[in-house]
C-alpha cells in the first residue's frame, strides 16, 4: 500500500511515510470562534476529516489535532460590540462549531486545544526565539519575529521577499517593527484587551504562534501532516514554519496539505465578500446535512468547489442513490446459491476506490468506482442473482467505503466514536487480537450497540437503553 499526497512545500506528490511506522500525526488549523463557521470553512475541516477517515480505513493509527483560536483581534472586536466577556463569546461559538461539525459528521479530533489554554507553551516558544536572536521587543511590550534572521522564509508560499515590501499595509499597532515583514509573536498589553502576566511581560499571543505551540505540544517537534485552506499558506503557515524551526532546529512538518476555496456566485466564499452560507442556516432551510457533506467532500481537495443550489441538488441525488441501494440490499432475501461472479465485483470496487484515494485523495474516480458498483448491484438485485449472504457481503463493502465518505443513512445512526470503535474492533479481529476485540465489544455494548460476529465479519445493531437505566 502506498498513499501519495501532494506536499505544498516541495511541490511534489510523494508517498506518505509516517515518522513513526503505522502512526500518522496530523494538525489542522481549526476555526476562529468569533461567529458561526460558514461552509467554506467546513470544506477545509471536512477535507481533513476525509483524510483522517481514509488513513484509518487503511489501517493506520491517526492522531488528529485541530486547534480552536479563542483569542484574536476579531474575537476582541466581537466581544466589545456585543458587550460580552471574550471567554463567553468564544465559548458560545466553540459550542456552535462543534454542533455544526457533528451535524456534518466530522470525526471528532483526538484533541481540540484552545489557544488560551496554552499560554505557557506559547511563552516558552517566544522565550526560545528571543534567546536564539530570532525575535526582538518593541517599546509597547510586543515581540516580533525577525524575518531577516530566517533565510528560508518564503519557501512555502514561494515568495519574492524583496517585492513583499511593496504595498504592504502597516497596521497602526505594528509601528516600531524593524522591518514591515516581521510578524507579531506577542502583543503588548492595551486598554480594553485581555492580557496575561508572563515571564516575557504582560500581553497576549499573536495568532501564528499558537499553532506552532499547540501542534508541537500535542504531536511533537516534527510531525507528519499539517492541513489548512490555501489562504493560510501565507502568512500563517509560512510564519509557523519560521518560528517553529528557528526554535527547534528540526523540520517542523513533513507534508503540507492545502485545500482550495469554495466559491459561490463566482467568488471565494468569505465574510468580507458577503456571499457566505452558514451550516446552521442551510440546515434550518431543510437542506440534508448528508447532502451538504457530500457537496463539500466530492470535489478533489486541490480544486475549487463551485457551490450553488444546483451542486447541492446533485449531491442530494447522489446520496439518495446510495440510500436506495442500501435499503434494497437490507431487505433482500434469496435462499438460492451465491452469485459466482460477485466476489470479483466486490474486490474490484474496493481496489478501484482505494487506487483513486491512494492517489492524493482523488475522490472523483473513487466515487465513480462506488457508483459503478452500486449500478452493478442494482442490476443483480433486479435479476435476483444474489443470495442473501451476497447482499450482506455487498452491504459490508459499501459500509466500509462509506466509512471514508460518511454520507449514507446507516452511518447516521452511529456517532463518530462508535464508528471508530467498530472500525478498531474490525482491525483488532483482522490481526487476531481477541482481547482488544472483546474489550471493544464491551465498550460498544455500553453505548447501546450490540455486535455479533458472523462468518462474514461483525454486524451491529442498536438496542434501546431503558429510560432511567
Ligand atoms: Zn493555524
Amino acid at each position: 500500500m502506498t498513499i501519495s499526497l501532494h506536499d505544498t512545500l516541495s511541490g511534489d506528490t510523494r508517498p506518505l511515510e509516517p515518522l513513526e511506522a503505522g502512526h500518522v500525526r496530523i494538525y489542522s488549523c481549526g476555526p476562529t470562534v468569533y461567529g458561526p463557521s460558514h461552509i467554506g470553512n467546513f470544506r477545509s475541516f471536512l477535507f481533513a476529516d476525509v483524510l483522517v477517515r481514509y488513513l484509518r480505513y487503511r489501517g493506520l493509527r491517526v492522531t488528529w489535532v485541530m486547534n480552536i483560536t479563542d483569542i484574536d483581534d476579531k474575537i476582541i472586536k466581537g466581544a466589545a460590540a456585543s458587550g460580552e466577556a471574550i471567554g463567553v463569546l468564544a465559548e458560545r461559538y466553540t459550542t456552535h462549531f462543534l454542533a455544526d461539525a457533528a451535524a456534518l459528521r466530522m470525526t471528532v479530533p483526538d484533541t481540540l486545544p484552545r489557544a488560551t489554554g496554552h499560554i505557557e507553551e506559547i511563552v516558552e516558544l517566544v522565550k526560545t526565539l528571543l534567546e536564539n536572536g530570532n525575535a526582538y521587543r518593541t517599546d509597547d511590550g510586543s515581540i516580533f519575529f525577525r524575518i531577516a534572521s530566517w533565510p528560508a522564509y518564503g519557501r512555502l508560499a514561494r515568495l519574492d521577499l524583496e517585492n513583499l515590501r511593496v504595498g504592504e499595509r502597516v497596521e497602526s499597532d505594528e509601528y516600531g517593527k524593524d522591518d514591515v515583514r516581521d510578524f507579531a509573536l506577542w502583543k503588548g498589553p492595551k486598554p480594553g484587551e485581555p492580557s496575561w502576566p508572563t515571564e516575557i511581560g504582560p500581553g497576549r499571543p499573536g495568532w501564528h504562534i499558537e499553532c506552532s505551540a499547540m501542534s508541537m505540544k500535542h504531536l511533537g517537534r516534527s510531525f507528519d501532516i499539517h492541513t489548512g485552506g490555501i489562504d493560510l499558506i501565507f502568512p500563517h503557515h509560512e510564519d509557523e514554519i519560521a518560528q517553529s524551526e528557528a526554535a527547534t532546529g528540526v523540520p517542523f512538518v513533513r507534508t503540507w496539505l492545502h485545500c482550495a476555496h469554495l466559491q459561490s456566485s463566482g467568488a471565494k466564499m468569505a465574510k468580507s465578500v458577503g456571499n457566505i452560507a452558514r451550516v446552521g442556516d442551510l440546515l434550518e432551510r431543510g437542506i440534508s446535512p448528508r447532502a451538504l457533506r457530500y457537496a463539500l467532500i466530492s470535489v478533489h481537495y486541490r480544486m475549487a468547489i463551485q457551490y450553488s443550489d444546483d451542486s447541492l441538488g446533485a449531491a442530494a441525488a447522489a446520496v439518495d442513490r446510495l440510500d436506495a441501494a442500501l435499503a434494497a440490499l437490507r431487505v433482500y432475501r434469496n435462499d438460492g446459491p451465491d452469485d459466482p461472479s460477485l466476489p470479483a465485483v466486490l474486490d474490484q470496487a474496493r481496489a478501484d476506490f482505494e487506487a483513486a484515494m491512494d492517489d492524493d485523495l482523488n475522490v472523483s474516480p473513487a466515487l465513480g468506482a462506488l457508483f459503478d458498483f452500486v449500478r452493478d448491484l442494482n442490476r443483480r438485485i433486479d435479476a435476483r442473482t444474489l443470495s442473501t449472504a451476497d447482499a450482506e457481503r455487498a452491504l459490508r463493502v459499501i459500509g466500509d467505503l462509506d466509512s471514508v465518505l460518511g454520507v449514507t443513512a446507516e452511518v447516521a445512526d452511529l456517532d463518530p466514536v462508535a464508528s471508530g470503535l467498530l472500525a478498531d474492533r474490525a482491525a483488532a479481529r483482522a490481526s487476531r487480537d481477541w482481547a482488544a476485540s472483546d474489550r471493544l465489544r464491551d465498550e460498544l455494548a455500553a453505548r447501546g450497540i450490540l455486535v455479533e460476529d458472523t462468518r462474514d465479519g461483525q454486524r451491529w445493531r442498536r438496542v434501546e437503553v431503558a429510560a432511567g437505566g
